[in-house]
């Protein structure tokens, strides 16, 4: 946690929570459970820093819609946890705050947490609150579920709103869910799952209504109980893949084939260029998004507060010294990047390549699913593939947690850090829903299996999950 509520409103919550369980006025099945909340979603009452310096210091007047409908459900948010800054890593080191702990760390090492959402997870691996919120960009709630032996789930985007979290890539953000078993995940996403006025990319009610008849219309008429086909993307079985990740894997597909389930080998060819394709997507729309933090507009005076006549003497070099102490290494560095494939000679070969790849990717998903994208704009023409699969049964990390000593041995080392996010980053780019589930390594430290979805189908996601946990 990188701050907590204050105990006297904490105490008052939850008697005024046992008072309506008492009476049988409970306000949901939340009422009165302890929530945690990643430090770049919007609370009114506690600071929001994105672990970085330059929020430092903001203390938002309003909730972010997530957080005001858990607590208008009667859930206490009992405080914020510690991320990479402004959502950018694997590991939470990024942040101002220092690193995350593995909670499952065996003594004397301590391991990754994962991330970004790292402190999100070890809340909830540590037994601290019953379930956390995050956000996943590109694997940020699925990645330190993995490392820390929890459920994470990233719905499809644009279902719960992203009113209130400081974005980092806004085509990518989706506000996520962390808990100990895939039942509390669904839970809590029962309570979120609203079309939000307020949230310019929150789904409408008549493509909600349109998505709901897609995910249990044919499958239910009749069809609920037909075994399902489970997709292994034959293009993700790379030679990274830790031994006991890849025996976990097996054994998991072995006993969904037992319970009479289909398993079916898939291709899916454009995986291989995700990665690339969303560290430019990302970074781009992150450069954009980081720019309003001058000193000026946003961000703290700290250029002028601490040092007043230490030679700035135009606006330029304010927001140059703004940015140098306000943003960390690893998010200048973002910056640059992201900078760099806008500007108008690397426009073509980097940012418009990444969105053409963007959508093979997208259509590498619908080529494989039974079911049609109920969104995409050949709906109608496009009926699914009938020989194709109901889900994607896959690793989530090529191996469970490193330890915090090897990740920063690795800081800063050419960008082959970003090659973790390999299975978590397609989902993101194609906007669908995936969750990851806890398995049985045969190692000391938990790892997570990963159940990916065609758009809209969280509710049979869940099923198969549950069938994996
Ligand atoms: N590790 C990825 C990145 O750094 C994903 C982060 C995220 O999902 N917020 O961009």
């Amino acid at each position: 946690f990188v701050c907590v509520s204050p105990q006297k409103e904490v105490t008052e919550q939850a008697l005024a929570s046992s008072d309506r369980k008492n009476t049988g006025t409970s306000l949901s099945p939340l009422d009165g459970l302890p929530f945690a909340v990643k430090d770049n979603l919007c609370t009114k009452d506690m600071a929001t820093s994105c672990s970085s310096l330059m929020l430092a210091d903001f203390s938002p007047e309003y909730d972010s819609t997530v957080v005001s409908k858990l607590r208008n459900a009667g859930a206490i948010v009992i405080g914020k946890t510690n991320m990479d800054e402004f959502g950018m890593g694997s590991h939470s080191t990024t942040g101002s705050r220092g690193p995350v702990r593995n909670p499952y760390s065996p003594y004397p090492s301590v391991y990754s947490a994962g991330g970004s959402s790292g402190g999100s997870a070890a809340a909830v691996a540590g037994n601290m609150c019953f379930g956390a919120l995050g956000s996943d960009t590109g694997g940020s709630i699925r990645l330190p579920a993995s490392y820390c032996g929890v459920i994470g789930f990233k719905p499809s985007y644009g279902l719960l709103s992203r009113q209130g979290l400081v974005p980092y890539a806004n085509s990518l953000d989706t506000v996520g869910i962390l808990a100990r078993d895939v039942s509390s995940a669904r839970l809590v996403f029962d309570c979120l799952n609203e079309a939000d006025p307020a949230d310019p990319s929150s789904l409408g009610g008549r493509s909600r209504r349109k998505i709901k008849h897609h995910a249990t219309g044919p499958r239910s008429a009749g069809n609920q109980h037909r075994p399902w086909n489970i997709g292994v993307p034959v293009d993700y079985n790379v030679t990274e893949i830790s031994p006991s990740l890849k025996s976990a894997w097996i054994s998991t597909l072995a006993n969904l084939r037992d319970l009479g389930h289909n398993i079916k080998a898939v291709n899916m060819p454009s995986t291989r260029h995700a990665v690339s394709s969303y560290y430019i997507i990302a970074l781009a729309e992150a450069s954009s998004n980081l720019a309003k933090y001058d000193g000026i507009q946003f961000g703290p005076h700290t250029a002028t507060a601490s040092k007043p006549t230490n030679g700035i003497s135009n606006s330029l070099q304010l927001v140059a010294a703004t940015r140098e102490t306000g943003f960390g290494k690893e998010v200048r560095r973002r910056i640059l990047l992201g900078n760099y494939s806008l500007t108008s000679e690397a426009m073509e070969n980097y940012f418009i390549h990444a969105q053409r790849i963007r959508r093979l990717v997208k259509e590498d998903f619908d080529g494989i699913f039974s079911s049609p994208n109920p969104l995409s704009s050949r709906t109608g023409q496009s009926l699914g593939s009938k020989t194709g699969v109901d889900f994607l049964v896959s690793p989530v990390s090529t191996s469970p947690a490193p330890s915090l000593e090897n990740v920063a041995k690795e800081d800063g080392v050419g960008v082959g850090g970003y090659i973790n996010d390999v299975f978590t980053v397609p989902a993101s780019m194609a906007g669908l829903p995936a969750i990851s589930v806890p398995v049985h390594g045969d190692g000391d430290l938990p790892i997570g299996l990963q159940v990916t979805a065609q758009y809209g189908d969280e509710e049979h996601l869940f099923e198969v999950a549950t069938l994996i946990e």
